[in-house]
């Protein structure tokens, strides 16, 4: 996902070089206490308390969520495991059917989310209208709260350490999904200026920590980002499409054939993650599912 942090420095002379200097020893700074925070927490894991939260839980395991926290993933993702009302989701994007301005509809003759031709199910308002070019998006838990706080903590405090603990919410997702049978894991690519300001793709991070678990081969190298994308969070859904469009170029030597999975870290409207998959499917890929860490509603 692209975010708001795009206020690269580029002004010249004097003012310009003191910014890029203030710029790069704010990198140094941020990496460095994400490194510390990493640091202790591997060698005192359960004083560190939950990586989430902070929060102290008697029961928690070295460096795993708190009770609470697990809790607050379940009871917006899985209501009826508390007790509650199902949410009924779009099989295609997998936001709620019910949100804000969307309606659930029923595609007559649509292909299913397993490429079934001819089955009949309720899909969201927004993939009828434009249909994503991804066979199905998932996200393991909402963009809310301390899911939402970890991922911003990832991306912008160096917090590196919260990778493999938001991939233990995004594992279990690929496997009930049943997209184990994918030939790769493909993570959505930072443009390089970034990727050099962050030190790491946040993405890559949870590509990697999955890839290790099912022994998966992770393609950082498939996709690549053509061009830094505007901050999205001041733009409207067809906005974002048009200026996501062509974002992305993906090498046919990596993707052609082949059932792919896209890594990101969160899914908001879905707009990158659509182009990223339009890109590795004009390369040639067979199919293309994907999985976050987090989705918006
Ligand atoms: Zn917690
Ligand atoms: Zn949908």
């Amino acid at each position: 996902m692209s975010d708001g942090n795009g206020a690269a420095s580029r002004g010249g002379g004097a003012a310009g070089l003191r910014a890029a200097t203030g710029a790069a020893l704010d990198t140094v700074h941020r990496g460095f206490r994400g490194a510390v925070a990493g640091v202790l927490r591997l060698l005192f894991p359960s004083a560190a308390g939950c990586p989430l939260c902070g929060r102290d839980d008697p029961d928690l395991g070295p460096g795993l969520p708190c009770r609470a926290c697990r809790a607050f993933v379940v009871a917006a993702w899985e209501p009826e495991a508390f007790g509650g009302r199902p949410v009924p989701r779009c099989p295609v994007c997998g936001r709620a059917l019910d949100r804000p301005g969307v309606h659930g509809v029923r595609a007559e003759g649509a292909t299913s989310a397993w490429g079934v031709a001819g089955t009949s199910f309720p899909i969201c308002s927004d993939c009828r209208d434009a249909r994503p070019p991804f066979v199905a998006a998932r996200g393991a838990a909402p963009y809310e709260g301390p899911i939402r706080a970890a991922i911003r903590r990832l991306k912008y405090s160096g917090e590196s350490y919260l990778a493999p603990v938001l991939a233990d919410f995004m594992a279990p997702v690929l496997a009930k999904e049943g997209w184990l049978v994918a030939d790769a894991l493909v993570p959505v690519p930072l443009h390089p200026r970034k990727a050099v300001r962050r030190g790491y793709n946040q993405a890559e991070l949870l590509a990697r920590e999955l890839g290790r678990r099912y022994a998966l081969p992770v393609l950082p190298a498939a996709l690549t980002r053509t061009r830094e994308t505007p901050p999205q969070a001041r733009q409207g859904r067809h906005e974002r499409l048009v200026s996501m469009t062509g974002a992305f170029a993906a090498a046919p030597a990596a993707c052609a054939g082949k059932t792919l999975v896209l890594i990101d870290d969160v899914f908001t409207t879905g707009s990158t993650a659509a182009s990223a998959a339009q890109a590795l499917l004009t390369a040639g890929a067979k199919r293309v599912f994907v999985l976050t860490a987090a989705a918006g509603n």
